[in-house]
């Protein structure tokens, strides 16, 4: 049995909205809660960076002084220890990496920041669309039993997918909407959750 794990809001904090806090650019804390369309909102995201001169490497530079929520990493441990984990992210390659160390390395799928040989940020390449829901479908192909857990609506289409899901200190609008997926609120209550949904998947 496989555990597939959100990223951001799970483990780490919002990236995005860590990156405005440390450069000051309140602008790059919009998420897709504000703005919705995906496109238009990196669009948005990848201009400012321009405007502001950011390259790779002042990006990395900031997100490399970032640190996983508090217990994440004893958590992540922990989970491995019981399952196979995956985490599906829709963050960058180039945002995680610098902060991957931290979390002893875990697999990680999520998409990729087209950047020139200046260190410029040229675009970006989602991997595909909707790459959470996809993975897990596949992974259930390859006849794995899959427990999903996120925190927000980008994980949905998964956790709907899997054997079963499991979200982890949400916002309120999407414990309202979607009232058929257990709430853990802390570590504590995620480890008894994944483990309670597990005994209900092998029952
Ligand atoms: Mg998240």
């Amino acid at each position: 049995m496989l555990a597939c794990l959100d990223l951001e809001g799970v483990l780490l904090p919002e990236i995005w909205i860590a990156f405005a806090e440390k450069t000051g650019i309140e602008e790059l804390r919009l998420t897709t809660r504000d703005i919705p369309d995906y496109d238009e909102l990196m669009v948005g995201r990848l201009k400012i960076l321009k405007e502001n001169n950011l390259k790779l490497i002042d990006i990395e530079n900031v997100i490399k002084t970032l640190i996983p929520l508090e217990g994440a990493k004893n958590f992540l441990d922990w989970l491995k220890s019981e399952f196979q984990v995956i985490i599906l992210s829709d963050t960058f390659y180039q945002f995680a990496k610098p902060l991957m160390g931290s979390l002893d390395y875990p697999t990680l799928f999520c998409h990729e920041l087209i950047i020139d040989n200046k260190g410029e940020i040229k675009g970006y390449h989602l991997r595909q669309s909707d790459g959470k829901t996809k993975a897990v479908s596949a992974l259930k192909g390859l006849n794995f039993q899959v427990i999903a857990a996120g925190d927000s609506y980008n994980d949905i289409g998964m956790l709907k997918v899997a054997d079963a899901g499991i979200l982890f200190c949400p916002p309120e609008k999407v414990i309202e909407e979607f009232p058929q997926f257990p709430v853990s609120r802390d570590y504590t209550e995620f480890k008894e959750i994944f483990l309670k949904t597990r005994e209900s998947i092998l029952l």
